[in-house]
Protein backbone atom coordinates (compact mmCIF):
# COMPACT_ATOMS: atom_id res chain seq x y z
CA UNK A 1 0.00 0.00 0.00
CA UNK A 2 0.87 3.67 -0.60
CA UNK A 3 2.04 5.37 2.56
CA UNK A 4 -1.11 7.23 3.66
CA UNK A 5 -0.85 11.34 3.40
CA UNK A 6 -3.11 13.94 4.51
CA UNK A 7 -2.90 15.31 1.61
CA UNK A 8 -1.05 13.87 -1.64
CA UNK A 9 -0.10 16.46 -4.12
CA UNK A 10 2.44 14.21 -5.94
CA UNK A 11 0.74 12.00 -7.32
CA UNK A 12 -1.79 14.29 -8.74
CA UNK A 13 1.23 15.88 -10.59
CA UNK A 14 2.35 12.53 -11.70
CA UNK A 15 -0.63 12.82 -13.70
CA UNK A 16 -0.93 15.84 -15.12
CA UNK A 17 2.57 16.75 -15.53
CA UNK A 18 3.24 17.26 -19.37
CA UNK A 19 0.54 19.84 -18.86
CA UNK A 20 2.13 21.34 -15.98
CA UNK A 21 5.26 21.40 -16.75
CA UNK A 22 4.57 23.03 -20.52
CA UNK A 23 2.29 25.72 -18.90
CA UNK A 24 5.45 26.51 -16.57
CA UNK A 25 7.89 26.30 -19.50
CA UNK A 26 5.38 28.71 -21.26
CA UNK A 27 5.43 31.58 -18.61
CA UNK A 28 9.34 30.91 -18.11
CA UNK A 29 9.75 31.58 -22.33
CA UNK A 30 7.87 34.57 -22.16
CA UNK A 31 9.46 35.78 -18.87
CA UNK A 32 6.10 38.24 -18.33
CA UNK A 33 6.37 36.81 -14.61
CA UNK A 34 4.07 39.62 -13.45
CA UNK A 35 0.71 39.90 -15.14
CA UNK A 36 1.53 37.77 -18.17
CA UNK A 37 -1.28 36.30 -20.48
CA UNK A 38 -1.93 33.22 -17.97
CA UNK A 39 -3.00 35.67 -15.13
CA UNK A 40 -5.83 37.32 -17.90
CA UNK A 41 -6.49 33.42 -19.01
CA UNK A 42 -7.04 31.82 -15.78
CA UNK A 43 -9.24 35.04 -14.68
CA UNK A 44 -11.29 34.91 -17.81
CA UNK A 45 -11.87 30.81 -17.34
CA UNK A 46 -12.33 30.98 -13.20
CA UNK A 47 -15.13 33.63 -14.26
CA UNK A 48 -16.85 31.20 -16.84
CA UNK A 49 -16.47 28.29 -14.24
CA UNK A 50 -17.98 30.40 -11.50
CA UNK A 51 -20.42 32.18 -13.85
CA UNK A 52 -19.64 35.61 -11.94
CA UNK A 53 -18.59 38.90 -13.83
CA UNK A 54 -15.46 39.78 -12.09
CA UNK A 55 -12.19 37.80 -10.81
CA UNK A 56 -9.31 39.54 -9.25
CA UNK A 57 -6.17 37.79 -8.70
CA UNK A 58 -4.56 38.38 -5.83
CA UNK A 59 -1.62 36.84 -3.55
CA UNK A 60 -3.39 34.51 -1.26
CA UNK A 61 -6.59 34.23 0.57
CA UNK A 62 -5.88 35.87 3.40
CA UNK A 63 -4.89 38.99 1.51
CA UNK A 64 -7.90 38.46 -0.62
CA UNK A 65 -10.13 38.78 2.38
CA UNK A 66 -8.49 42.15 3.36
CA UNK A 67 -8.67 43.62 0.26
CA UNK A 68 -12.71 42.77 0.02
CA UNK A 69 -12.90 44.93 3.67
CA UNK A 70 -10.97 47.42 2.04
CA UNK A 71 -13.33 47.58 -1.01
CA UNK A 72 -16.12 47.98 0.95
CA UNK A 73 -14.77 51.13 3.08
CA UNK A 74 -15.01 50.14 6.48
CA UNK A 75 -14.15 51.99 9.15
CA UNK A 76 -11.78 51.78 12.19
CA UNK A 77 -14.28 50.31 15.30
CA UNK A 78 -16.64 49.29 12.55
CA UNK A 79 -18.25 45.73 13.52
CA UNK A 80 -17.45 42.54 11.21
CA UNK A 81 -19.70 39.09 11.67
CA UNK A 82 -18.06 36.60 11.60
CA UNK A 83 -17.47 33.09 13.41
CA UNK A 84 -14.80 31.76 15.53
CA UNK A 85 -14.06 28.25 14.25
CA UNK A 86 -12.55 29.01 11.33
CA UNK A 87 -8.67 29.48 10.13
CA UNK A 88 -7.13 32.70 11.79
CA UNK A 89 -7.07 34.45 8.70
CA UNK A 90 -10.48 35.07 8.58
CA UNK A 91 -10.60 37.24 11.84
CA UNK A 92 -6.78 38.21 11.41
CA UNK A 93 -7.68 40.94 8.48
CA UNK A 94 -10.70 42.42 10.68
CA UNK A 95 -8.25 43.25 13.73
CA UNK A 96 -5.23 44.05 11.48
CA UNK A 97 -7.64 46.29 9.61
CA UNK A 98 -8.56 48.24 13.49
CA UNK A 99 -12.33 46.54 13.10
CA UNK A 100 -14.01 44.52 15.95
CA UNK A 101 -14.71 40.57 15.13
CA UNK A 102 -18.02 40.08 16.26
CA UNK A 103 -18.18 36.01 16.69
CA UNK A 104 -21.45 34.37 16.21
CA UNK A 105 -21.41 30.74 16.67
CA UNK A 106 -21.54 28.22 14.30
CA UNK A 107 -24.00 24.87 14.03
CA UNK A 108 -23.30 21.89 15.75
CA UNK A 109 -24.25 19.76 12.46
CA UNK A 110 -23.00 22.00 9.50
CA UNK A 111 -20.23 23.80 11.66
CA UNK A 112 -20.99 26.64 9.56
CA UNK A 113 -22.22 30.18 10.93
CA UNK A 114 -25.51 29.66 13.36
CA UNK A 115 -28.25 31.98 11.37
CA UNK A 116 -30.20 32.04 14.26
CA UNK A 117 -27.79 33.62 16.08
CA UNK A 118 -26.71 36.27 13.73
CA UNK A 119 -29.62 38.86 14.14
CA UNK A 120 -28.82 39.36 18.13
CA UNK A 121 -25.06 40.02 17.11
CA UNK A 122 -25.98 43.01 14.60
CA UNK A 123 -25.59 46.41 16.11
CA UNK A 124 -25.45 49.86 14.12
CA UNK A 125 -21.82 49.62 13.83
CA UNK A 126 -21.80 46.27 11.90
CA UNK A 127 -20.61 46.60 8.56
CA UNK A 128 -19.64 43.65 7.36
CA UNK A 129 -21.04 39.79 7.75
CA UNK A 130 -18.21 37.37 6.62
CA UNK A 131 -19.60 33.57 6.46
CA UNK A 132 -17.08 30.67 6.02
CA UNK A 133 -18.00 27.77 3.62
CA UNK A 134 -16.14 25.68 6.25
CA UNK A 135 -14.91 22.33 5.38
CA UNK A 136 -16.05 22.48 1.55
CA UNK A 137 -19.88 23.08 2.20
CA UNK A 138 -21.26 26.45 1.86
CA UNK A 139 -22.93 28.44 4.55
CA UNK A 140 -26.94 28.98 4.93
CA UNK A 141 -26.43 31.64 2.66
CA UNK A 142 -30.02 32.65 1.79
CA UNK A 143 -31.14 33.32 5.24
CA UNK A 144 -27.89 35.31 5.80
CA UNK A 145 -28.67 37.45 3.12
CA UNK A 146 -32.09 38.20 3.93
CA UNK A 147 -30.84 39.90 7.44
CA UNK A 148 -28.56 41.59 5.66
CA UNK A 149 -30.31 43.09 3.05
CA UNK A 150 -32.86 43.72 5.85
CA UNK A 151 -30.33 46.10 7.30
CA UNK A 152 -27.99 47.07 4.37
CA UNK A 153 -25.42 45.37 5.42
CA UNK A 154 -22.97 44.07 2.37
CA UNK A 155 -21.41 39.97 3.06
CA UNK A 156 -18.10 38.63 2.24
CA UNK A 157 -17.96 35.05 1.85
CA UNK A 158 -14.76 33.04 2.90
CA UNK A 159 -14.51 30.40 0.51
CA UNK A 160 -11.06 29.40 0.74
CA UNK A 161 -11.87 26.28 1.63
CA UNK A 162 -15.21 25.41 -1.01
CA UNK A 163 -14.49 26.12 -4.24
CA UNK A 164 -16.67 24.62 -6.58
CA UNK A 165 -19.49 23.93 -4.49
CA UNK A 166 -22.99 24.78 -5.76
CA UNK A 167 -25.77 26.39 -3.54
CA UNK A 168 -29.05 25.37 -4.04
CA UNK A 169 -31.80 27.87 -2.94
CA UNK A 170 -35.51 26.70 -1.31
CA UNK A 171 -36.07 27.44 -5.58
CA UNK A 172 -34.09 24.77 -6.71
CA UNK A 173 -31.50 27.27 -8.73
CA UNK A 174 -27.86 26.56 -8.17
CA UNK A 175 -25.18 28.97 -8.14
CA UNK A 176 -21.34 29.02 -7.18
CA UNK A 177 -20.52 29.23 -3.11
CA UNK A 178 -18.85 32.94 -2.94
CA UNK A 179 -21.04 34.63 -5.81
CA UNK A 180 -24.38 35.20 -3.61
CA UNK A 181 -22.84 37.97 -1.55
CA UNK A 182 -20.67 40.69 -2.24
CA UNK A 183 -17.88 39.03 -2.71
CA UNK A 184 -16.28 35.82 -1.96
CA UNK A 185 -12.63 35.13 -1.46
CA UNK A 186 -10.80 32.37 -1.89
CA UNK A 187 -7.15 30.78 -1.67
CA UNK A 188 -4.81 28.71 -3.83
CA UNK A 189 -3.07 27.35 -1.20
CA UNK A 190 -1.20 24.17 -2.42
CA UNK A 191 -3.37 21.68 -0.64
CA UNK A 192 -6.76 23.65 -0.97
CA UNK A 193 -9.31 22.15 -3.39
CA UNK A 194 -8.14 24.48 -6.24
CA UNK A 195 -4.00 24.73 -5.31
CA UNK A 196 -1.76 26.55 -6.99
CA UNK A 197 2.37 25.32 -6.41
CA UNK A 198 2.90 28.28 -4.18
CA UNK A 199 0.32 30.94 -2.89
CA UNK A 200 -2.03 32.28 -4.55
CA UNK A 201 -5.96 33.79 -4.22
CA UNK A 202 -8.33 35.73 -5.90
CA UNK A 203 -11.99 37.68 -5.16
CA UNK A 204 -14.48 37.90 -7.19
CA UNK A 205 -18.00 39.41 -7.52
CA UNK A 206 -20.99 40.62 -9.79
CA UNK A 207 -20.71 44.09 -8.66
CA UNK A 208 -18.78 46.10 -11.23
CA UNK A 209 -17.76 48.81 -8.81
CA UNK A 210 -16.55 47.00 -6.11
CA UNK A 211 -14.63 45.16 -8.71
CA UNK A 212 -12.91 47.79 -9.87
CA UNK A 213 -12.13 49.60 -6.44
CA UNK A 214 -10.26 45.67 -5.33
CA UNK A 215 -8.53 45.52 -8.26
CA UNK A 216 -6.70 49.38 -7.57
CA UNK A 217 -6.81 48.43 -3.98
CA UNK A 218 -4.23 45.37 -5.19
CA UNK A 219 -2.28 47.67 -7.08
CA UNK A 220 -1.09 49.80 -4.23
CA UNK A 221 -4.25 52.13 -4.93
CA UNK A 222 -3.36 52.84 -8.07
CA UNK A 223 -5.76 53.08 -11.18
CA UNK A 224 -2.86 54.92 -13.22
CA UNK A 225 0.39 54.62 -12.85
CA UNK A 226 2.33 56.62 -10.45
CA UNK A 227 -1.17 58.28 -9.30
CA UNK A 228 -2.47 56.68 -6.13
CA UNK A 229 -5.93 57.28 -5.12
CA UNK A 230 -6.05 55.38 -2.17
CA UNK A 231 -4.20 53.45 0.11
CA UNK A 232 -3.26 49.65 -1.55
CA UNK A 233 -1.49 46.78 -0.80
CA UNK A 234 0.85 45.32 -3.21
CA UNK A 235 -0.96 41.71 -3.74
CA UNK A 236 -0.51 40.02 -7.70
CA UNK A 237 -1.12 36.12 -8.30
CA UNK A 238 2.41 35.69 -10.02
CA UNK A 239 2.22 34.47 -13.59
CA UNK A 240 3.20 30.72 -13.24
CA UNK A 241 0.72 30.10 -10.59
CA UNK A 242 -1.87 31.15 -12.74
CA UNK A 243 -0.19 29.05 -15.58
CA UNK A 244 -0.65 26.00 -12.83
CA UNK A 245 -4.02 27.20 -11.74
CA UNK A 246 -5.50 27.37 -15.54
CA UNK A 247 -4.40 23.43 -16.11
CA UNK A 248 -5.55 22.64 -12.81
CA UNK A 249 -9.16 24.15 -12.60
CA UNK A 250 -9.69 22.10 -15.72
CA UNK A 251 -9.93 19.21 -13.61
CA UNK A 252 -11.57 20.58 -10.37
CA UNK A 253 -14.69 18.81 -10.92
CA UNK A 254 -13.17 15.71 -11.73
CA UNK A 255 -10.53 16.08 -8.64
CA UNK A 256 -14.49 17.45 -6.81
CA UNK A 257 -15.51 14.26 -7.68
CA UNK A 258 -12.76 11.92 -5.97
CA UNK A 259 -13.22 13.81 -3.18
CA UNK A 260 -16.75 12.95 -2.35
CA UNK A 261 -16.15 9.68 -3.86
CA UNK A 262 -14.17 9.04 -0.74
CA UNK A 263 -16.42 10.49 1.29
CA UNK A 264 -19.30 8.95 0.23
CA UNK A 265 -16.80 5.80 1.13
CA UNK A 266 -16.10 6.95 4.39
CA UNK A 267 -20.09 7.69 5.21
CA UNK A 268 -20.55 4.42 4.39
CA UNK A 269 -18.21 2.74 6.90
CA UNK A 270 -18.96 5.13 9.62
CA UNK A 271 -22.54 5.50 9.72
CA UNK A 272 -23.70 2.82 12.32
CA UNK A 273 -20.56 3.79 14.69
CA UNK A 274 -22.01 5.35 18.12
CA UNK A 275 -19.18 7.28 18.98
CA UNK A 276 -18.90 8.83 15.45
CA UNK A 277 -20.81 11.81 13.50
CA UNK A 278 -20.69 11.58 10.16
CA UNK A 279 -20.17 15.51 8.21
CA UNK A 280 -23.45 16.68 7.91
CA UNK A 281 -24.98 16.91 4.33
CA UNK A 282 -27.14 20.16 4.13
CA UNK A 283 -30.05 20.26 1.71
CA UNK A 284 -28.92 23.62 0.55
CA UNK A 285 -25.03 22.97 -0.61
CA UNK A 286 -23.27 20.48 -2.18
CA UNK A 287 -20.50 19.37 -0.20
CA UNK A 288 -16.89 19.65 -1.74
CA UNK A 289 -14.80 17.91 1.13
CA UNK A 290 -11.96 19.63 1.51
CA UNK A 291 -12.07 18.21 4.54
CA UNK A 292 -13.75 14.65 5.59
CA UNK A 293 -14.06 15.83 9.20
CA UNK A 294 -15.48 13.76 11.98
CA UNK A 295 -17.01 14.38 15.22
CA UNK A 296 -15.99 11.68 18.00
CA UNK A 297 -17.68 11.89 20.96
CA UNK A 298 -15.24 11.00 23.14
CA UNK A 299 -11.51 10.12 23.36
CA UNK A 300 -10.54 12.11 20.29
CA UNK A 301 -7.27 13.09 21.51
CA UNK A 302 -6.36 9.30 22.23
CA UNK A 303 -7.58 8.14 18.71
CA UNK A 304 -5.59 11.04 16.93
CA UNK A 305 -2.46 9.60 18.82
CA UNK A 306 -3.82 5.62 18.01
CA UNK A 307 -3.90 6.62 14.44
CA UNK A 308 -0.48 8.18 14.02
CA UNK A 309 0.70 4.49 15.31
CA UNK A 310 -1.28 2.64 12.62
CA UNK A 311 0.36 4.82 10.29
CA UNK A 312 -2.51 7.44 9.14
CA UNK A 313 -1.91 10.79 9.36
CA UNK A 314 -5.49 12.93 10.74
CA UNK A 315 -6.13 16.51 12.15
CA UNK A 316 -7.70 18.95 13.88
CA UNK A 317 -8.59 21.76 12.25
CA UNK A 318 -9.40 23.76 14.81
CA UNK A 319 -8.07 23.01 18.27
CA UNK A 320 -8.62 26.77 19.62
CA UNK A 321 -11.29 28.72 18.75
CA UNK A 322 -10.79 32.40 17.42
CA UNK A 323 -12.15 34.08 20.56
CA UNK A 324 -9.86 32.05 23.14
CA UNK A 325 -6.89 32.84 21.18
CA UNK A 326 -4.06 34.86 23.43
CA UNK A 327 -3.59 37.47 20.24
CA UNK A 328 -7.83 37.85 20.73
CA UNK A 329 -7.99 38.53 23.96
CA UNK A 330 -8.56 41.97 23.65
CA UNK A 331 -11.96 41.70 22.31
CA UNK A 332 -13.38 40.73 25.24
CA UNK A 333 -14.40 37.59 24.96
CA UNK A 334 -13.82 34.68 27.35
CA UNK A 335 -14.15 30.68 27.85
CA UNK A 336 -18.35 29.58 27.29
CA UNK A 337 -19.05 32.40 25.22
CA UNK A 338 -19.28 29.95 21.64
CA UNK A 339 -20.21 26.98 23.24
CA UNK A 340 -20.46 24.77 20.39
CA UNK A 341 -17.24 25.63 18.52
CA UNK A 342 -16.16 25.24 22.04
CA UNK A 343 -17.07 21.50 22.17
CA UNK A 344 -15.97 21.11 18.65
CA UNK A 345 -12.39 21.85 19.41
CA UNK A 346 -12.21 19.00 21.47
CA UNK A 347 -14.36 16.27 19.15
CA UNK A 348 -13.71 17.26 15.35
CA UNK A 349 -10.97 14.90 13.58
CA UNK A 350 -10.14 15.58 9.82
CA UNK A 351 -8.80 12.14 8.23
CA UNK A 352 -7.22 12.26 5.07
CA UNK A 353 -8.67 13.55 1.98
CA UNK A 354 -7.48 14.23 -1.42
CA UNK A 355 -8.40 13.30 -4.68
CA UNK A 356 -5.72 10.19 -4.92
CA UNK A 357 -6.83 8.34 -2.16
CA UNK A 358 -6.91 4.30 -3.39
CA UNK A 359 -9.82 1.86 -2.35
CA UNK A 360 -7.01 -0.28 -0.53
CA UNK A 361 -5.89 3.16 1.92
CA UNK A 362 -9.83 3.81 2.28
CA UNK A 363 -10.50 0.43 3.31
CA UNK A 364 -7.66 0.13 5.51
CA UNK A 365 -7.94 3.87 7.23
CA UNK A 366 -11.73 3.01 8.10
CA UNK A 367 -10.97 -0.71 9.29
CA UNK A 368 -7.98 0.81 11.37
CA UNK A 369 -10.13 3.42 12.90
CA UNK A 370 -12.91 1.36 13.71
CA UNK A 371 -10.29 -1.54 15.58
CA UNK A 372 -9.15 1.24 17.39
CA UNK A 373 -12.89 2.16 18.91
CA UNK A 374 -13.45 -1.06 19.19
CA UNK A 375 -11.01 -2.06 21.17
CA UNK A 376 -11.62 0.72 24.12
C1 LIG B 1 -6.69 28.85 3.81
C2 LIG B 1 -7.71 29.77 4.37
C3 LIG B 1 -7.56 31.16 4.34
C4 LIG B 1 -6.30 31.86 3.93
O1 LIG B 1 -5.74 31.51 2.74
P1 LIG B 1 -4.17 31.75 2.46
O2 LIG B 1 -4.06 31.59 0.99
O3 LIG B 1 -3.41 30.73 3.24
O4 LIG B 1 -3.85 33.14 2.90
C5 LIG B 1 -8.60 31.94 4.79
N1 LIG B 1 -9.72 31.39 5.29
C6 LIG B 1 -9.89 30.06 5.38
C7 LIG B 1 -11.17 29.52 5.93
C8 LIG B 1 -8.89 29.21 4.93
O5 LIG B 1 -9.06 27.88 5.04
Amino acid sequence: MQKIHMVDLHTQYLKIKPEIDQAIQEVIDSTAFINGQSVRDFCTDFADYLQVGHVIPCANGTDALQIALMALDLKPGDEVITVPFTFVATAEVIALLNLKPVFVDVDPHTFTMSVDQLEAAITAKTKCILPVHLYGQCSHMEPIMVIAEKHGIPVVEDNAQAIGAEYIDAGGSVTKGGTIGDFGCTSFFPSKNLGAYGDGGALYTNNADLAEKAQIICNHGSKIKYYNDWIGVNSRLDSIQAAVLRVKLRYLDKYISARQAAADYYDRQFREVDILEIPARASYSSHVFHQYTLKILHGRDQIHQDLIEKGIPSMIYYPVPLHLQKAYQGFGYKKGDFPVTEDLGEKVLSLPMHTELDQEQLSYITHQLIEILTVK
